[in-house]
């Protein structure tokens, strides 16, 4: 059946630096041709879960907009996983009401990850952010109001995830914001070996994967028609993590669900391109591991 194996009969498999990718258009042109893609039908919020399954509620990008949707613009299930860029440059005052708002949902665990726009969540950004128009001294301000350290600390009302792990029900799920430069924002990194770094950090348990931006050829078609997904988060996914489901955002004209007949490749960006928050959350059940 589906057991999944830690190691292969030669031991770990270790993903190689795709050398073209940086032009991920092209890597895909060549891979596609092996690949089993399905364009999967999006499934009835509305359908009754089954005692044996978990419900999952995916949203992303919501950009500080899903605050004023109407309240059952996000449907009921176990668990809402957000796939970041929460914000639009990272202000706390942004985060604390989008967590205000997480405790208006009726979903029982809440997971979420930072995006790119998600700024003050990645130290590295501290000494750009006046390039938004975001003042280091008025952030840590109102940190010091809210008698917290970080941003993250913010985030009272869910599990925030970064380079890390939470189990649910006996569910492995493995969160990360990072993805391939574009315009020096937050957790930019160079395609190639940087990004596969970070990816080399997931464990082989995961069952569903959060990570802020797609894998290259799922959800990651740009509106120019070229393909921004990551080379080395593919190749991770499909040789050797190889989860059940793998959940993005980013690229907001990517929403929808596809398969490579393994995986089910989430792309749940709540705004459209014009950063409308008019998507609706994708839904998915997973069954109850054994003994829980
Ligand atoms: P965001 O700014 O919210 O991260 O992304 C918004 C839009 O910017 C996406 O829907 C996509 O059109 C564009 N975008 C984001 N990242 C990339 C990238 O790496 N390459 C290209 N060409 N466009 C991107
Ligand atoms: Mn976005
Ligand atoms: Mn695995
Ligand atoms: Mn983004």
């Amino acid at each position: 059946g589906n057991e999944k194996t830690e190691e292969s009969a030669d031991g770990p498999v270790i993903i190689q630096v795709d050398s073209m990718s940086k032009n991920a258009t092209k890597v895909w042109e060549k891979m596609k041709v092996k690949q089993n893609q399905k364009k999967v039908e999006h499934m009835n919020p509305k359908t009754p879960v089954t005692e044996d399954k978990i419900r999952f509620v995916c949203i992303s990008d919501t950009h500080a907009k899903i605050e004023y949707c109407p309240t059952d613009f996000v449907p009921d299930g176990d668990v809402l996983l957000h796939a970041g860029d929460i914000t639009n440059v990272g202000q706390p005052k942004e985060i604390k009401k989008f967590n205000d708002y997480l405790a208006t949902l009726p979903h029982k665990h809440k997971v979420v990850i930072a995006g790119n726009h998600d700024l003050t969540f990645d130290e590295a950004m501290e000494e750009k952010l006046n390039r938004w128009h975001v003042k280091k001294e008025q952030v840590k301000a109102f940190l010091e109001e809210n008698g917290v350290n970080k941003v993250k600390e913010l985030l009272t009302n869910c599990v925030y995830l970064e380079d890390s792990m939470v189990t649910l029900y006996g569910i492995n799920i493995y969160g990360s914001p990072w993805q391939p430069w574009f315009g020096d924002w937050g957790f930019n990194l160079e395609r190639g070996e940087e990004m596969l770094k970070k990816w080399n950090w997931i464990p082989e348990k995961t069952d569903i994967l959060i990570t802020h931006g797609p894998p290259v050829g799922y959800g990651d078609t740009n509106f120019d028609g070229s393909r921004v997904g990551c080379v080395e988060l593919l190749n991770t996914i499909q040789k050797r993590v190889k989860p059940l489901y793998h959940i993005s955002g980013h690229i907001h004209e990517g929403y929808g669900v596809t398969s490579d007949g393994y995986t089910t490749y989430i792309n749940a960006s709540t705004c459209t391109l014009r950063y409308r928050p008019d998507n609706p959350p994708i839904v998915f059940d997973f069954p109850i591991p054994e003994g829980h």
